[in-house]
């Protein structure tokens, strides 16, 4: 089976489209994203025009402050501290990575936690640990839907997450731990990955390197969940999995493009909607 990511991202969209509707007509906000990005990167530029389509499709004004000549840490930390102080913006959006000289972690603590969209500052790092609900990272609890939409089933499952990324991997296995799944997290260090690989029912890559699981590398009937973005030196996209090979042996896998990818700027959208609930009181 492939795991196709729209019809998840469709569903997930209509529901955040229905529930803008609902907060206008019902408490007149308007939900409200910043999206600030720092830099010229092309990549993060393309992303964040995504973004900003996918707000205007579901009703969510999405207003961005870009900075392609670069900005100084003081000036960031400024910027997202009065973004936070402003009862017009509902959620902030810091694109990453930013350029070198800027301090991700510094920068993400200035962000108010009940506007953190992404769920990278420290407090909601701190209640996914402890099992708290609070603001989920976008990619990791894109997965989930997609494991669920399908009808995965997570409680027992033994999980392999390969990469332990702030922004992905550790997300990721946090919330497949408190779904009751048995939680392996492989990284570089890990001595032999495919002996750990291959035990996995359900197996997420979130590694950046091409196509790096083959089929080899996967149990037989697996779930096999790619969150890898990779250009290739042709200037196709590919994942961090062996779509082809692994397809044979897989019991489902997703696609890249059209899998995980499609389902961040989603759960984006869900988590502006949730913020701009909790602060208008709905
Ligand atoms: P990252 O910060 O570079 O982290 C990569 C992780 O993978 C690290 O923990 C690294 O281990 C591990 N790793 C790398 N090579 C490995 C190998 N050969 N064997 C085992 N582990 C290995 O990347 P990220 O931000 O998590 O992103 C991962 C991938 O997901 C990228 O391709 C990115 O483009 C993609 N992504 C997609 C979306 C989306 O919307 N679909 C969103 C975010 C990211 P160490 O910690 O030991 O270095």
């Amino acid at each position: 089976m492939i795991l196709h990511g729209k019809p998840v991202q469709e569903r997930v969209l209509a529901n955040v489209k229905a529930g803008v509707e609902k907060l206008k007509s019902t408490h007149g906000v308007t939900p409200t994203l910043a999206v600030v990005l720092v830099g010229g990167d092309p990549a993060s530029q393309v992303y964040v025009g995504h973004k900003k389509r996918g707000a205007d499709a579901v009703g969510i004004v999405a207003r961005d402050f870009l900075f392609p000549d670069g900005i100084g840490q003081r000036e960031l930390n400024d910027l997202l501290r009065s973004l936070s102080a402003d009862p017009s913006i509902h959620a902030i959006l810091l694109q990453l990575p930013l350029p070198k000289g800027l301090d991700e972690t510094v920068a993400l603590a200035a962000i108010a936690p009940e506007k953190d969209v992404d769920g990278l500052h420290p407090t909601n790092l701190g209640r996914l640990l402890a099992g708290e609900p609070g603001v989920v990272p976008c990619t990791p609890s894109g997965c989930i839907e997609i494991l669920d939409h399908y009808g995965a089933k997570l409680e027992g499952a033994e999980v392999v997450v390969v990469g332990r990324s702030r922004l992905v991997g550790k997300p990721l296995a946090q919330l497949l731990l408190a779904r009751h799944a048995t939680v392996t997290m492989c990284h570089t260090r890990t001595r032999d990955l495919a002996e750990h690989t291959r035990r996995a029912d359900i197996l997420c890559v979130a590694a950046g390197r091409p196509r790096m699981i083959t089929a080899d590398m996967i149990k037989e009937g697996a779930w096999v969940i790619d969150v890898g973005v990779n250009r290739l030196p042709t200037g196709k996209l590919a994942g961090d999995v062996d779509f082809d090979s692994v397809q044979a042996r897989a019991g489902a896998v997703t696609p890249v493009p059209g899998g995980v990818g499609l389902m961040t700027i989603a759960m984006l959208l869900k988590n502006t909607l949730a913020a701009a609930r909790r602060q208008s009181g709905a």
